[in-house]
């Protein structure tokens, strides 16, 4: 990316100053990227206030064409935007690629959706309607794990519905918001979207801003307690995607070799940085050696590098400061369970750590309580189904779950006793853009993805006739 640019009105700006880039694979800047100001944010809010009227009033087709062209430049130009993820973000090439085709496919679910009114009476005495109306402007905030998918998850919905945006990446991986920015500037009607970056300083002045009617936030659940806070004062609405610590519980009569390499998966894709990542993995007494053995030749042998080279399976960590909390989480580790794979800093440039397996650890240890958002997965052992789903409920988060085992109904039960917004049943990460995806307790408020996804970009407005 040659030189990027904050997207502000439908032009390609330069902030106030500008902040390095790290790519996390090397630790070295590589990139400028311009910051905004309050004053640009105004700016921004006021485009977005201006576009409103003439977007909200589009219509639908035309507003899912727009989309979809988007969805059309992004995928047109996914080798790009693959290579500058990697960079920025420090994932697999193959895994930006699925990420930038991922968040294609979702703007274009998001085209196809529309909301119809609903008749909810219509007799001789009157008819009732309820409408879907757009909320203005909406304010939507990224974390740095998914920077491209997650933008996509607002944008979609946001547009869809009528509303014009004003998206702030997050500071660590801004790049593939900026490049999209450009598609923005060259498809979409001045104002629409507009792009700011920041150096973690502006969030503040956004979900506080007055003229933003939703924030759309995705994050941890320490940043999101302040924006919920900050909307209350103009009563902004808001859905909040948050932090998670997802149990995986494998019963009796699961696999364990099998099982043990899925839930590998499950809790090292994107070196673990995954909201939906597994965190915990709770398995039976009886196959607590070979599932720990399997899990620690897994760890062993996963190649961990350099994104950008071929064969590279896990990446570095995405940025210093959680580099820097992992390695104490790490100390804790040792200290409090057993390591039986990684657990060290890989000596080389950059932000890498061996994947790392930890068992013999009790609940109230830190890598069980807290959100590790790294690739260290603790292994527990238990004995009766009861008292370990009432563990895994044990926690403040309740973003997702699992339950694995050769017996459907078997686990379904279970799964439904998980207090969790998505259990899965033999599989995690499962992700689809039109199946409503939330947080239960303090993982979140609200829906992201499919129709109640899209509805939480609007108003709901009843006409109610009498006959
Ligand atoms: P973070 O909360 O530190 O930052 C997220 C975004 O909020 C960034 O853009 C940041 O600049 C901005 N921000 C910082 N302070 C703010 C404030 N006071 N007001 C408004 N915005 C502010 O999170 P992170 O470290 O970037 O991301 C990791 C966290 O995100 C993890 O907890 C992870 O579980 C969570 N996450 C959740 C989901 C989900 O869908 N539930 C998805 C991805 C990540």
């Amino acid at each position: 990316m040659s030189d990027p640019k904050l997207l502000i009105n439908g032009a390609l700006r330069d902030g106030v100053r500008t902040m390095d880039v790290i790519n996390p694979a090397t630790g070295d800047a590589f990139a400028a990227c311009p910051l905004a100001d309050e004053a640009l944010l105004d700016e921004a809010v006021a485009a977005a206030r201006a576009a409103f009227p003439a977007w909200s009033a589009r219509p639908i087709d035309e507003r899912a064409a727009l989309v979809t062209a988007l969805a059309d430049a992004l995928q047109a130009r996914a080798g790009e935007f693959s290579q500058l993820l990697t960079r920025e973000q420090g994932k697999p090439l193959d895994q930006a690629g699925m990420e930038v085709m991922g968040a294609a496919f979702t703007l274009r679910a998001f085209a196809a959706m529309r909301l119809e009114p609903v008749l909810l009476k219509d007799d001789e005495k009157g008819k009732i309607v309820e409408l879907r109306k757009p909320l203005g402007v909406v304010g939507a905030i990224t974390p740095w794990n998914f920077p491209l998918m997650l933008l996509m998850n607002k944008l979609g919905p946001a547009l869809m519905a009528g509303n014009t945006v004003v998206a702030k990446p997050a500071p660590t991986t801004p790049l593939t918001s900026l490049l999209f920015g450009g598609l923005c500037a060259d498809i979409l009607p001045p104002g629409v979207v507009n792009i700011l970056c920041d150096d973690n300083d502006l969030g503040p002045a956004m979900t506080s801003h007055p003229d933003i009617a939703k924030i759309s936030f995705t994050g941890s659940t320490e940043t999101g307690k302040k924006v919920m806070q900050a909307a209350a004062a103009t009563l902004k609405r808001v859905t909040l995607e948050l932090g998670g610590n997802d149990a995986a519980i494998v019963l009796d009569d699961a696999d364990p070799v099998d099982t043990a390499r899925r839930i590998f998966q499950g809790a090292m894709a994107n070196a673990g940085q995954v909201c939906v990542a597994i965190k915990r993995a709770y398995v039976p007494e009886a196959m607590y050696e070979i599932f720990c053995d399997e899990l620690a030749r897994l760890a062993r042998v996963a190649i961990v590098d350099d994104g950008t080279r071929q064969g590279a399976q896990i990446g570095p960590i995405q940025n210093r400061t959680q580099f820097d909390k992992l390695k104490a989480l790490l100390k804790s580790c040792a200290e409090e369970g057993q390591l039986v794979a990684g657990g060290d800093v890989i000596d080389r440039p950059g932000y890498f750590l061996s994947p790392t397996i930890v068992r013999d650890v009790d609940d109230d240890a830190a890598i069980v309580r807290e959100e590790q958002f790294g690739p260290v997965l603790p292994v527990l052992k238990y004995r009766d189904l009861d008292d370990v789903i009432a563990r895994a409920n044990a926690s403040d988060y309740g973003l997702g779950g699992s339950i694995w085992s050769a017996d459907e109904e078997r686990a379904t039960a279970a799964a439904a006793q998980i207090q969790s917004g998505t259990v899965w049943v033999n599989q995690h990460l499962a992700l689809n853009p039109t199946i409503p995806f939330r947080g239960a307790k303090s993982s979140g408020i609200g829906a992201e993805l499919g129709a109640d996804g899209l509805k939480e970009y609007t108003q709901a407005s009843i006409i109610n006739i009498k006959r």
